[in-house]
């Protein structure tokens, strides 16, 4: 072999080393890439990298789950839409805002269905309040509607008389007020301001051993209704266990509200996150 054949047999060499290297490297990006690719499609499913694959399995059937909404009929009884929902939130932390129409929505409930001494409430709500006041009735179950619209004024008479109980009662002035807010609530905070929720037949325990109680659970959210504050929820409502108060927010939203085991202010929170 002349030093040139040499020479050109050695260049050969190094020109084949480089393909090869060159070949290796891009084999080697094609499965870091591929690896990539696989790591970010299971991130999309908010599954934290670190948790067992069994884990990851029983997220995933929760999240299925709730997200896998049943459908839900268009009409509900009488023909009322079962889509009309009123989810506005209105508690101790989310007052009524300042220019909050509290007459402007309302209509006069007619006599033979109440049995207190108010009578408002939204005009919206009331074909599905009065419907199913009429289905409780054709069941033999004698629900009247207790309290529903209340003024400004009226809930800050029924605030001043539970603090004033309060401290008649023995609880320091200083606290009478936090005390008096867990069972009435303050002016502005009150559900009962928008005419979207009201009490049934008394406000008291003793509603809970009634059959008016009974047929509530079973049928108010046909109609679009919830039982607001239930006991446990309270560390979330910040109002004690009331059986008697009920609040429309449209009857597919009470389906789900019940389906979901929630409380309003949860169900207002999942809706942001889906
Ligand atoms: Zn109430």
């Amino acid at each position: 072999m002349t030093k040139s054949q040499r020479h050109k047999a050695i260049v050969r060499r190094r020109i084949f080393v480089s393909i090869c290297a060159v070949i290796l490297a891009a084999v080697i990006l094609l499965i870091a890439f591929a690896v990539k690719a696989i790591v970010s499609g299971g991130e999309k499913d908010n599954t934290p990298s670190d948790v067992s694959s069994a884990q990851s399995e029983v997220l995933s059937e929760v999240s299925s789950e709730e997200s896998s909404v049943p459908s839900y009929p268009e009409t509900g009884p009488n023909g009322l839409d079962a889509n009309y929902s009123k989810l506005l939130l209105v508690n101790g932390k989310n007052p009524l805002p300042g220019d909050y129409d509290y007459e402007g929505n309302l209509t006069t409930i007619p006599d033979e269905y109440i049995n207190g001494s108010l009578k408002q409430v939204d005009k919206d709500v009331w074909p599905y309040m009065k419907a199913m006041i009429d289905a409780a009735w054709a069941d033999g179950v004698k629900l009247y509607v207790w309290s529903p619209y209340r003024s400004y004024a009226t809930q800050e008479m029924l605030f001043k008389n539970k603090v004033n109980r309060c401290i008649q009662n023995g609880t320091p002035e200083d606290k009478a007020e936090a005390e008096a807010a867990t069972v009435v609530a303050r002016p502005g905070t009150s559900e009962h301001h928008t005419g979207l929720a009201a009490d049934f037949n008394m406000a008291n325990d003793k509603f809970e051993s009634t059959e008016m109680f009974k047929w509530m659970q079973e049928h108010a959210e046909d109609y679009g209704f919830i039982m607001r504050y239930s006991g446990e929820k309270q560390e979330i409502t910040g109002v004690i266990h009331e059986s008697w108060h009920y609040r429309f927010v449209g009857i597919n939203s009470a389906k789900e509200i019940n389906r979901l085991d929630m409380c309003l202010e949860e169900y207002v929170e999942y809706l942001s996150r889906h």
